[in-house]
């Protein structure tokens, strides 16, 4: 009984430690990041001589975070994260293994390593840059080929199907969807390890900020909670170089224009790459969801994908 007891709780207490994530400089979610959100949308109604009582009445609304469309995000939020507990977090010390295995081949391969040995500072800030841009890549890449085939679209829909944003959104990803993410994340930071361990002769750290990488926290101070909302923010000319979040409400948008255009998660230059750039002035976003289907928003039916 007591056992049973003490099983019980372990399983409410996994169920309610999605709720730390507010807590965490390492979620998107963490409450700093949502009130930067916050503050940021303030200040554009201000600029833009919004009626702010009414702008906040409509962001607290219950319609907003009680339809049907964000209750699904929440569900996905709660069943994703356990399933990480079980799927992903065991299997993530096969990560550090499999940066030891490349590094041994690069060893056998091309000989002794340990090219360079600089200062550590400069090391960090380069390890902290070159894993941004391979991690963002692959981001965007994966992303990318979501949208282009036919198989993983089915379950990326998932995402795109929300016909209203809120910060939740971002968690509003089918398991599959999760699972492929992790491996990515996974094998991008082991090959980046991997390589720097290789090349320099130093201990290799990530540049942080309150336990976040610095280019996370940066990104998400600055707003990033707003590219699943309805406040419209779009950068000018930066736009070229950063994605918006007026430009991922593009990514999310209705109308034929806007299909398959920006990709990318923090920079913007890969979509340019890709001929998927689309920037924000000019164009206006009349909803969301997927251009030619209606969802119904049942959160058990979605679980083999759309
Ligand atoms: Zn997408
Ligand atoms: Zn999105």
């Amino acid at each position: 009984m007591i056992e049973m007891m003490e099983e019980l709780q372990q399983l409410l207490f996994i169920g309610l430690e999605p709720l730390q994530y507010y807590l965490d400089p390492q979620k998107r979610i963490y409450w700093v990041y949502l009130l930067s959100s916050v503050v940021i949308a303030l200040v554009l109604a201000l600029t833009r001589r919004e009626n702010i009582p009414r702008q906040l009445v409509k962001a607290l609304s219950w319609k907003l975070w009680f339809h049907p469309s964000s209750r699904i995000d929440f569900y996905w939020f709660f069943l994703n994260h356990i399933l990480r507990i079980v799927l992903v977090v065991p299997v993530l010390g096969g990560g550090v293994a499999l940066a030891i295995t490349i590094n041994r081949i690069l060893y056998r391969w091309f000989g002794a390593g340990d090219f360079w040995q600089l200062p550590e500072l400069t090391v960090t800030i380069l390890f902290t840059l070159v894993l941004f841009l391979v991690e963002d890549f692959s981001r965007f890449f994966v992303h990318y080929l979501y949208h282009k085939i036919p198989l993983l679209w089915r379950f990326h829909a998932i995402h795109h199907s929300a016909i209203i944003l809120t910060p939740m959104t971002l968690y509003r990803i089918h398991w599959a969807e999760m699972l492929v993410n992790s491996i990515r994340s996974l094998l991008v930071i082991a090959f980046v390890s991997a390589m720097f361990i290789y090349l320099f002769d130093n201990d290799i750290h990530l540049y942080t900020v309150f336990g976040a990488t610095i280019t996370a926290f940066l990104f998400n101070i600055a707003g990033s909670n707003l590219r699943h909302s309805s406040v419209w923010l779009g950068f000018g000319y930066l736009e070229r170089w950063v994605v918006s979040p007026a430009q991922h409400q593009i990514h999310h948008s209705v109308s034929p224009e806007h299909i398959d255009k920006n990709f990318g998660a923090t920079l913007a230059v890969w979509d340019r790459l890709f001929g998927s750039l689309m920037m924000s002035k000019n164009t206006t976003v009349k909803g969301y969801g997927l251009a030619n289907k209606t969802v119904e928003q049942r959160f058990l039916s979605q679980q083999g994908g759309l």
